[in-house]
Order: C-alpha cells, then structure tokens, then sequence
C-alpha cells in the first residue's frame, strides 16, 4: 500500500504557527515542526509493523510492499531478494517480478509412468529426437519449426521419460527465447501448453498464474487458476491464488465463497485467515453505495446522494484519461475506489495510521479516508485521487518494481505538486536512512522532479516501462544513462 503524504498527526497540527524552515504558507497539511523529528521515528516503527501486519498473509510478494513501507527502500529488486526468507514469502508464492527470470533448467516434466508411451521408437522418431537435443544444447532459437516437431513426438510418446524431457526443454527454450525478444504472451502461450501437456505440474500452472497477475491480467488469471483447480481439487494454493485473482476484480463476495467452498473440504490456516480479510473488507463497505464507470467501481459511504457518486466517477475517467495520455499507459482491468466516511477506515482495512488515503498493491484498490462527499469533490479529494490513482498506474507499467522515491515523487509530481523551495534532506532517500516521513515525500518530489527536467516526461515513460522489463539500474541506464545510485548523486549535486 502507498500512502498518500498526508500525516494525521501534523494535519492535526496544521493550524499552529509554523515554525522552521520547511513551514512556508504553502506547506498545508504537510507542515512540520522539530516535535516531529520523534514522531517521524514512532510513524517509520508503526508503519513497519503495520505493514507486517497487514502482509502477514498476502499472496502479493510481502517484501515489496512492507519495503517500500519504510523510507528506507532505495532499490525494491534488491530489498525482494533479501526479503525472500520462509517468513516473507511462502514457496508458492514466487513474487510476480519472476515473469522475466531465466527458466530453471534444473526442473523438468513431471516423473512419467510411462503408461501413455506407445512402443518403441520408429528410425525417423529417432532422427527427430536427435535433432531436437541437438537444437535444444545448442541453445540456438526454437521455432516453430522445432515446436511441431515436438508436438508430433509427444503425440506418438507421450509418457516415453527420454521424449517427455526433450519436449519439456523444448517449450521451456522457446519460451526463454520469446522472453528475452519481450514476447511476454508469445512465452506464455509456450507455458500454458506445457499446462496442457501435463496438467499434474504445479509449478507450471503457479508460473502461468504468476506471470499473468504480474500482467495485471486478473480475468486470465482467474481462468488459470480454475483449470489448475481442476486438475489438483485439492490444492490450497490454487484456492488461494482464484480468490486473489477474484478481489483484484473487485469480486470479493465470489472471492469468499471459493474460500468457504476450500474449508469445507477441509482446514487451512492460510485460507481461513485470507477469509477472515476478505469478510472484514466485506463488512466495511457492506453498507456503501456502489457506482460504476468504465474503469472504476465506486464504494461511497451510505447516504451519500447518486450525484455525489456520479461526480467523483467522472472526475476520476477524466483523470483516468488523463494519465493515460500522460504516462503513455493504461492499467488492465477495472480499479475499486473505497470512500471511507471517517479516518478510521483506511486504517480498519490495514492502511498505516498515518495515512488519509491507499493505493494497495495486495488488492489493487484504491482507499481514501475522511472522504466527506456532503462538501462534494473538494480539491484536496482531488489531488488525494490522482495521487493514488497515479499509484495504480506506476504499479500496472511497472509490474509493482518502482522504487519507492520514483513511486511517490511521481505520484505527487502528476497531481500537480512541485518542490518547494526548501532544504531537501537528500539522504531521506538513502537505503537505510530514518527519516521523517514528510522529509522522504519531499525528497522523492525533487528527486522525480530532477529526473523530468533531465528528460522530460518521455524520459519518465521509457522509465516507468524499462522497470517492468529490468532490475532497477538497467531501467535508469536505459532512460537517464546512468544508474540508480548515479542518478541520486546527479540530483544531490545540482541541489547544491
Ligand atoms: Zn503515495
């Protein structure tokens, strides 16, 4: 989740006079004072433990999402890797930034009885198998060529151990090969044949699934997951994977309803608690009226008028169409906007207390708090909405792996913020840094605010693209010439 600047405990505050010299009239509900230096260090240990909690059971790879928590994430890749102990992520739920990843060659197809093997091989069958290993250690590019070759094997010896494996490696290094050219759906297809093949491997139905929630394709992936069901009934992770892929289409009750279906078959810690999340969701926006547009579902608070309703719903297609334009970018599938009457409702669904509004990457929804529609669309409403809904954008093109200063600096940057003319605390942004929550949202505001004027927006986009494309210092050298770290120090040295 992604929280919007706005700190309670200094909106709290706002109304005194300001003092040092980041207050400036300007400075709203952003506006600090030397109180906060140990508040800032309370929020970044609440936010944490907040973040743990609310990722406690999350098929979204944790690390990410509680790294980016902290303003202490400079490079979300790196902090993935570390974070991947049992406790981050369990086995199944290999973190959707693995689309891109080399095939582990180690694995292969799935142990044959060889019950379907027909007879012994035929001198041409052989001279076929031959040229495919040949192709296959070469490493050379598999065509389709090579690819109907395999078929026909596998067609007359399906089951044989030595025609399974090469028609495995086969579909494994066409799609390698695809990946490497970005052919991402062209790899998939290679994939969801080998689902096909052989529907007993789990691992092959979990990397389909995977890869098409890193698309943001949730449609797709909930029909992965229902085939993956068929063939393993009894599989808790594919019950968990259907229902992840139902709440991110805002179909929470359908959502609720496998996951009853999976515990009456029998227990699950991790499926119960998933429920018991879902249901608390449920429960909170129970009594909301709901509105739909083409690219969003509006949950507002109850008595809130239709009109009401139908404003923020067009505000937020114009900004929608907007940002399109802007980013050079559209999010797959619809995103749920909640509009919690009162501040408590962003935190009762997980959100850091600090937070007025959320974009989450667990749910793909966006939650804005103290969203009182009897004043109508205000401009701080407003500007909170384009900020979270920037936060769906950058997640949708980024396959969630912005660094989280480009995250939040952009996310401010696109809804009409500028840096002030203040002293930037530039190690803010440090990995490992401690630092006041308000300093770091600045911070990453120069920061991206740095990079637009060394590129432009243009830059911005090829950034934002070659992110879900590459680790981080790729993406950067790719768009500015120069990598993360190198980029940061550019910026610090032009601030002086
Ligand atoms: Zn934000």
């Amino acid at each position: 989740m992604l929280a919007k600047a706005a700190l309670r405990a200094t909106q709290n505050t706002s109304q005194t006079p300001a003092t040092g010299p980041a207050s400036t009239p300007e400075a709203g509900r952003r506006r600090t004072s030397r109180a906060d230096v140990g508040l800032g260090i309370l929020l970044v240990v609440a936010v944490a433990w907040a973040a743990r909690t609310y990722f406690a059971d999350r098929d979204r790879p944790q690390s990410v999402e509680a790294g980016r928590q902290g303003p202490t994430t400079a490079n979300v890749k790196r902090e993935t890797a570390e974070n991947r102990g049992p406790g981050a992520t369990a086995p199944d739920e290999s973190p959707e930034t693995d689309v891109s990843s080399p095939v582990d060659e180690t694995e292969g197809p799935p142990t044959s009885t060889g019950a379907g093997a027909v007879g012994p091989l035929s001198e041409k069958d052989r001279k076929t198998l031959a040229a495919l290993e040949h192709a296959v250690e070469g490493r050379g590019t598999i065509g389709s060529a090579e690819i109907l070759l395999a078929e026909e094997l596998n067609a007359r010896h399906h089951g044989l151990p030595e025609v399974d494996q090469l028609v495995w490696a086969v579909f494994q290094q066409a799609a390698a090969s695809e990946r490497q050219q970005g052919r991402t759906d062209e790899a998939l297809r290679y994939i969801e044949r080998l689902t096909e093949i052989w529907p007993e491997s789990l691992a092959t139905w979990r990397e389909l699934y995977d890869a098409r929630a890193s698309q943001g394709r949730w449609r797709e992936a909930e029909q992965v997951a229902r085939k993956a069901l068929a063939a393993h009934p009894t599989e808790a992770e594919f019950y968990r994977r259907l229902a992840r892929a139902l709440v991110r289409q805002d179909r929470s009750e359908e959502a609720a309803d496998i996951l009853r279906q999976a515990l009456a078959r029998g227990e699950d810690l991790g499926l119960r608690g998933m429920l018991t999340e879902i249901e608390t969701g449920l429960s909170h926006e129970r009594d909301m009226g709901r509105a739909q547009s083409s690219h969003f579902t509006l949950h507002v608070e109850a008595g809130a008028s239709a009109r009401e309703g139908r404003q923020v719903l067009d505000f937020l297609e114009r900004q929608y169409t907007d940002l399109g334009r802007t980013l050079d970018y559209e999010p797959p599938g619809e995103i749920p906007v909640i509009l919690y009457p009162t501040a408590a409702g962003v935190e009762a669904s997980g959100g850091p207390r600090w937070a007025v509004a959320t974009y989450s990457h667990a749910d793909g929804r966006i939650r804005v708090s103290t969203a009182d529609l009897s004043r109508g669309l205000t401009a701080d409403l407003e500007e909170t909405l384009v900020h979270e809904l920037a936060h769906a954008f950058i997640a949708g093109r980024t396959r969630m792996t912005a660094p989280r200063d480009v995250n939040e600096g952009l996310a401010q940057y696109v809804s009409g913020r500028r840096p002030r003319p203040v002293v930037i605390d530039t190690r803010a942004l440090d990995p490992g840094s401690i630092s006041r929550v308000s300093d770091f949202y600045e911070a990453a505001l120069s920061f991206v605010a740095f990079l637009m004027k060394k590129q432009g927006q243009a830059g911005m986009n090829d950034l934002l693209k070659a992110l879900g494309e590459e680790d981080v210092d790729q993406a950067f050298r790719r768009a500015y010439g120069l990598d993360y770290d190198e980029a940061h120090k550019a910026w610090v040295k032009q601030l002086r």
